[in-house]
């Protein structure tokens, strides 16, 4: 009875002796030493499925880990279409580490009981570079303030004249400093004295205040303090290879790839030609954007229907807003040239990118944001009442921990300040870790959605028909048997960068081609992303674009065993045999 119910337990986990895949803490965000152990763990239990390799190291010595999931059963990875998915591009944005994480999990954990993730990786690739700047988050997780991609000095090596934001009361928090001015723009608002009011126009006399990022002063002269400076302005994504138009040398680094961690990770993209779609992990917004980033840039109309159905799951899964990156800019700013990492995976490799904004602090606090563009928060303008929404968002649903209450400190370089103010790192950039799992969960269903929408190349059928003594007429029908065309993009096609479909006869020895070439090209394959909603439709004539065949003349005897191969780099390849003379299975 016990030996039964062990083999129902075996059988029930579809993987008999499997170890167990160790779980991923949401309590806190892990260290660089927490997360390689974890990933040797996870690559340890399912060796089949997942292979951890390092694609490069950070200056600070660093690994890049870099995941490759697929059932390794069924075929090598690169003869899979893949999907690519990466977090931590900025080091502050903690959760879409975490999102890239739930991912690699799911996927480890859920093998062979979950159908769908099952089906995904028999029949698919799923690379995950988790974080991107691993010193990058190292140093935000140990200073608690805002680092773009990472604390490497950029453009000026040398510090210039300014506020430079630094933890100065040891509290492991970089948040604000305030302190009295005659001639300060800010005055306590009346209703909580915690937040500040903009002095009126006509105002004087009262009790004002100036506010500074919590920091030293570099080059202070003891009168003027020089607006902030970006020391640490190198952004990862404007690092990409692009065509930098006439974009001022600030945030994008020297020259495209000069940051070792694009460098590694370019490379490691350039060199998988299976990846399809991309996805890369960020907060905050609620948002899942998509090409173009500037105006002028195309998006051809195949294209844009694809991104229009892909990204609108996106967004019905994850409660997000589904919209062009070019959509979120506003004003003038939409006129500039902007580097982006969609610059090259979309425009140059044609390769269907996505940028997915965790997290929305506002909705959560329950503020409405019709009507109002996402930058007008991010600068800084809003209500009052706004704000109050937020700050009982805190005290109710964070138990006060988002707005650190002001406290007294003497500055050695301004006297008497006090520290406080909202802290934008652990709560605007970030999920509040009660919430990190349920809010990065459902994007991990997209994905799965994501990769399983790829091209697939299938042998649907490999005969043989007798047409003279000792000859053959060998026919081969291929199929794609996913949802985007076998060239995946159409910008990857304009961008000729991936080639026809192709298939190939092998010729066993004592055997002779009489016609045909034993190498054909069978251009692309569509799969169903021109489908209507409606069938039954007047003007509805499809076709079968979907499919092609290859037909060879052989001189060979019956018995003889044919091998036939289809391939493309980003629909995959699929192989048939057959023995002259059998019947067709
Ligand atoms: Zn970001």
């Amino acid at each position: 009875m016990r030996a039964t119910l062990l083999l129902l337990a075996l059988a029930f986990c579809g993987r008999a002796g499997a170890a167990p895949v160790a779980p991923l803490p949401y309590d806190h965000i892990l260290r660089y030493d927490e997360l390689t152990t974890l990933l040797h763990h996870w690559s340890d239990a399912r060796p089949g499925l997942v292979q951890l390799e390092s694609i490069g190291k950070t200056p600070q010595g660093r690994e890049l880990w870099f995941l490759t999931l697929t059932n390794q059963a069924t075929g090598p990875a690169q003869d899979k279409p893949a999907l690519v998915v990466d977090g931590n591009m900025h080091a502050t944005e903690w959760g879409g580490g975490v999102a890239a994480l739930h991912f690699v999990h799911k996927l480890l954990d859920a093998y062979g009981s979950d159908e769908r993730v099952t089906r995904l990786l028999d029949t698919r690739t799923i690379y995950v570079l988790p974080r991107m700047t691993p010193d990058g988050v190292e140093a935000t997780l140990d200073q608690g303030r805002f680092i773009r991609s990472v604390d490497r000095p950029y453009p000026s090596a040398l510090p210039q004249a300014g506020i430079i934001p630094r933890d100065v009361n040891g509290d492991g928090r970089t948040v604000f400093m305030r302190f009295r001015d005659p001639n300060g723009p800010w005055k306590e608002y009346v209703q909580d004295k915690r937040l500040l009011v903009p002095r009126a126009p006509d105002e004087t006399g009262g009790d004002y205040w100036r506010v500074l990022p919590e920091g030293m002063i570099e080059g202070y002269d003891g009168v003027t303090i020089a607006n902030e400076p970006e020391h640490e302005a190198l952004d990862f994504g404007a690092n990409f290879p692009a065509d930098l138009g006439e974009t001022p040398n600030q945030t994008n680094g020297p020259y495209p790839t000069s940051e070792p961690e694009i460098a590694a990770y370019v490379s490691a993209i350039a060199r998988r030609p299976n990846i399809v779609a991309h996805v890369t992990c960020h907060t905050f917004g609620g948002l899942v954007l998509t090409p173009p980033v500037n105006i002028g840039e195309k998006l051809p109309e195949p294209d844009r229907g694809a991104y229009e159905t892909l990204s609108k799951r996106g967004a019905a899964l994850t409660g997000y807003q589904a919209m062009s990156y070019l959509d979120l800019r506003s004003g003038t700013d939409k006129e500039g040239y902007r580097p982006s990492a969609f610059g090259w995976l979309y425009n140059r490799r044609g390769i269907f990118s996505f940028i997915t904004e965790f997290w929305n602090p506002l909705t959560a606090a329950g503020i409405s944001l019709e009507n109002t563009l996402a930058s007008t928060w991010l600068w800084g303008y809003h209500p009052v009442e706004d704000e109050l929404k937020l700050l009982r968002w805190s005290d109710k649903e964070l138990g006060g921990d988002g707005f650190v209450a002001w406290r007294r400190f003497d500055h050695p370089q301004l006297g008497p300040v006090e520290i406080g103010g909202f802290d934008l790192i652990r709560y605007w950039f970030n999920i509040p870790f009660g919430r990190l799992e349920q809010e990065v969960a459902p994007h991990s269903d997209w994905l799965i959605y994501l990769a399983l929408a790829t091209p697939q190349l299938s042998i649907r059928s490999f005969a043989a028909e007798p047409v003279g003594e000792g000859l053959w007429r060998l026919r081969l029908v291929v199929e794609n048997t996913g949802w985007l065309p076998t060239n995946g993009t159409q910008q990857a096609l304009d961008q000729k960068i991936v080639g026809d479909v192709r298939v190939e006869l092998k010729l066993p020895t004592g055997t002779k081609l009489i016609n045909g070439e034993s190498s054909q090209q069978l251009g692309q394959l569509a799969g169903r992303t021109a489908q209507r909603s409606t069938a039954s439709w007047w003007g509805y004539t499809p076709g079968t674009p979907d499919r092609a065949f290859a037909d060879w003349i052989v001189a060979a005897p019956a018995g003889t065993v044919f091998t036939a191969i289809a391939s493309q780099e980003r629909a995959g390849k699929a192989q048939a045999e057959l023995v002259l003379g059998a019947k067709a299975k």
